[in-house]
Protein backbone atom coordinates (compact mmCIF):
# COMPACT_ATOMS: atom_id res chain seq x y z
CA UNK A 1 0.00 0.00 0.00
CA UNK A 2 1.33 3.67 -0.88
CA UNK A 3 2.03 5.81 2.48
CA UNK A 4 0.43 8.83 1.51
CA UNK A 5 0.39 11.54 4.44
CA UNK A 6 -1.73 14.81 4.04
CA UNK A 7 0.02 17.68 6.46
CA UNK A 8 -3.03 20.06 6.70
CA UNK A 9 -2.72 23.61 9.00
CA UNK A 10 -3.18 27.34 8.16
CA UNK A 11 0.59 27.97 7.42
CA UNK A 12 -0.25 31.51 7.75
CA UNK A 13 2.36 31.55 7.49
CA UNK A 14 5.17 28.46 6.71
CA UNK A 15 7.29 28.01 9.64
CA UNK A 16 10.75 26.96 9.19
CA UNK A 17 8.80 24.48 12.21
CA UNK A 18 6.34 23.04 9.18
CA UNK A 19 9.43 23.01 7.14
CA UNK A 20 11.21 20.49 9.26
CA UNK A 21 8.18 18.45 10.20
CA UNK A 22 7.83 18.20 6.24
CA UNK A 23 11.70 17.33 5.89
CA UNK A 24 11.25 14.47 8.60
CA UNK A 25 8.35 13.32 6.32
CA UNK A 26 9.94 12.62 3.44
CA UNK A 27 11.64 9.68 4.06
CA UNK A 28 8.48 8.07 5.78
CA UNK A 29 5.91 8.42 2.73
CA UNK A 30 5.65 7.76 -0.87
CA UNK A 31 3.77 10.89 -1.09
CA UNK A 32 3.01 14.34 0.93
CA UNK A 33 0.37 16.59 0.39
CA UNK A 34 0.38 20.25 2.21
CA UNK A 35 -3.13 20.92 2.63
CA UNK A 36 -3.57 24.77 3.36
CA UNK A 37 -7.19 24.55 4.80
CA UNK A 38 -9.27 27.85 4.15
CA UNK A 39 -12.00 28.38 6.23
CA UNK A 40 -14.08 31.04 4.53
CA UNK A 41 -15.14 32.82 8.07
CA UNK A 42 -10.86 33.21 8.63
CA UNK A 43 -8.84 36.20 7.78
CA UNK A 44 -5.69 35.63 7.15
CA UNK A 45 -2.49 37.94 7.50
CA UNK A 46 -0.90 36.23 4.12
CA UNK A 47 -2.43 36.00 1.09
CA UNK A 48 -3.76 32.58 0.04
CA UNK A 49 -1.75 32.83 -3.21
CA UNK A 50 1.16 33.99 -2.23
CA UNK A 51 1.19 30.82 0.46
CA UNK A 52 0.89 27.92 -1.76
CA UNK A 53 3.75 29.63 -4.18
CA UNK A 54 6.09 30.44 -0.98
CA UNK A 55 5.39 26.72 0.28
CA UNK A 56 5.97 25.26 -3.02
CA UNK A 57 8.96 27.00 -3.81
CA UNK A 58 10.73 26.04 -0.56
CA UNK A 59 9.83 22.08 -2.06
CA UNK A 60 10.34 22.81 -5.57
CA UNK A 61 13.19 20.54 -6.03
CA UNK A 62 10.75 17.52 -3.99
CA UNK A 63 9.13 15.62 -6.78
CA UNK A 64 7.18 13.47 -3.69
CA UNK A 65 5.38 16.89 -2.26
CA UNK A 66 2.49 18.30 -3.60
CA UNK A 67 0.74 21.95 -2.26
CA UNK A 68 -2.80 22.03 -2.73
CA UNK A 69 -6.06 24.45 -1.03
CA UNK A 70 -8.90 22.11 1.00
CA UNK A 71 -12.46 23.78 1.94
CA UNK A 72 -14.04 21.03 3.77
CA UNK A 73 -13.36 18.67 6.52
CA UNK A 74 -9.45 17.24 6.47
CA UNK A 75 -11.05 13.43 6.40
CA UNK A 76 -13.02 14.62 3.31
CA UNK A 77 -10.29 15.75 1.85
CA UNK A 78 -8.10 13.21 2.48
CA UNK A 79 -9.80 11.08 0.93
CA UNK A 80 -10.42 12.59 -2.45
CA UNK A 81 -6.53 13.16 -2.83
CA UNK A 82 -6.20 9.18 -1.58
CA UNK A 83 -4.26 9.70 1.81
CA UNK A 84 -4.11 7.61 4.73
CA UNK A 85 -2.19 9.74 6.97
CA UNK A 86 -2.43 12.96 8.21
CA UNK A 87 0.69 14.42 9.37
CA UNK A 88 1.24 16.75 12.51
CA UNK A 89 3.84 18.42 14.44
CA UNK A 90 3.80 18.77 18.25
CA UNK A 91 5.44 21.35 19.96
CA UNK A 92 4.67 20.69 23.45
CA UNK A 93 1.92 18.97 25.77
CA UNK A 94 -0.22 21.80 25.05
CA UNK A 95 -0.26 20.69 21.23
CA UNK A 96 -0.90 17.20 22.06
CA UNK A 97 -3.60 17.22 24.28
CA UNK A 98 -4.98 19.29 21.52
CA UNK A 99 -4.39 17.53 18.79
CA UNK A 100 -4.93 14.35 20.39
CA UNK A 101 -9.00 15.16 20.74
CA UNK A 102 -8.59 16.33 16.52
CA UNK A 103 -7.43 12.78 16.11
CA UNK A 104 -9.32 10.64 18.24
CA UNK A 105 -12.47 12.65 16.10
CA UNK A 106 -11.10 12.12 12.39
CA UNK A 107 -10.06 7.94 13.40
CA UNK A 108 -13.69 8.34 14.28
CA UNK A 109 -15.07 9.99 11.05
CA UNK A 110 -12.37 7.85 8.98
CA UNK A 111 -10.11 5.33 9.91
CA UNK A 112 -7.33 7.75 9.45
CA UNK A 113 -4.76 7.96 11.39
CA UNK A 114 -2.52 10.56 12.69
CA UNK A 115 1.23 10.78 12.42
CA UNK A 116 3.07 13.10 15.05
CA UNK A 117 6.45 14.18 14.63
CA UNK A 118 8.20 15.69 17.52
CA UNK A 119 9.29 19.67 16.51
CA UNK A 120 13.07 20.28 16.82
CA UNK A 121 14.31 21.55 19.72
CA UNK A 122 15.26 24.65 18.33
CA UNK A 123 11.96 25.31 16.35
CA UNK A 124 9.13 24.69 19.45
CA UNK A 125 8.84 28.74 20.64
CA UNK A 126 7.80 29.39 16.93
CA UNK A 127 4.74 29.82 15.93
CA UNK A 128 2.39 31.15 12.93
CA UNK A 129 0.59 33.68 15.33
CA UNK A 130 3.97 35.39 17.07
CA UNK A 131 5.36 35.54 13.33
CA UNK A 132 2.16 37.47 12.43
CA UNK A 133 2.12 39.89 15.30
CA UNK A 134 6.22 40.27 14.72
CA UNK A 135 5.41 41.36 10.76
CA UNK A 136 2.28 43.34 11.64
CA UNK A 137 4.48 45.62 13.34
CA UNK A 138 7.06 45.58 10.40
CA UNK A 139 9.80 43.37 12.58
CA UNK A 140 11.96 40.94 10.67
CA UNK A 141 10.74 37.37 10.59
CA UNK A 142 13.71 35.58 8.13
CA UNK A 143 14.52 34.21 11.33
CA UNK A 144 11.24 32.06 11.37
CA UNK A 145 10.37 31.90 8.04
CA UNK A 146 12.61 30.90 4.65
CA UNK A 147 12.44 33.19 2.27
CA UNK A 148 9.59 35.62 3.79
CA UNK A 149 10.25 37.77 0.72
CA UNK A 150 7.91 35.18 -1.21
CA UNK A 151 5.22 36.18 0.89
CA UNK A 152 4.51 39.63 0.47
P1 LIG B 1 -3.59 24.90 12.40
O1 LIG B 1 -4.35 26.16 12.17
O2 LIG B 1 -4.18 23.70 11.76
O3 LIG B 1 -3.15 24.65 13.82
P2 LIG B 1 -0.86 25.65 11.82
O4 LIG B 1 -0.43 26.20 10.52
O5 LIG B 1 -0.77 26.53 13.00
O6 LIG B 1 -2.31 25.12 11.54
O7 LIG B 1 -0.07 24.31 12.17
C1 LIG B 1 -0.09 23.18 11.35
C2 LIG B 1 0.67 22.04 12.05
O8 LIG B 1 2.01 22.41 12.29
C3 LIG B 1 0.12 21.66 13.42
O9 LIG B 1 0.27 20.26 13.57
C4 LIG B 1 1.02 22.38 14.38
O10 LIG B 1 1.08 21.76 15.65
C5 LIG B 1 2.32 22.26 13.66
N1 LIG B 1 3.30 23.29 14.03
C6 LIG B 1 3.11 24.60 14.18
N2 LIG B 1 4.25 25.24 14.53
C7 LIG B 1 5.19 24.27 14.60
C8 LIG B 1 6.60 24.26 14.94
N3 LIG B 1 7.25 25.38 15.29
N4 LIG B 1 7.25 23.07 14.91
C9 LIG B 1 6.59 21.95 14.58
N5 LIG B 1 5.29 21.87 14.27
C10 LIG B 1 4.60 23.02 14.27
Amino acid sequence: MKKIGLFPGSFDPFTKGHEAIIKKSIPLFDEIIIGIGINSTKKYMFDTDKRIEHIRSLFSGQKTIRVEQFEKLTVRFCQDVGANFIIRGLRNSKDFEYEKSIAHMNFELSEIDTVFLLTEQKYAAISSSIVREIHANNGPIDSFVTNPNLLV
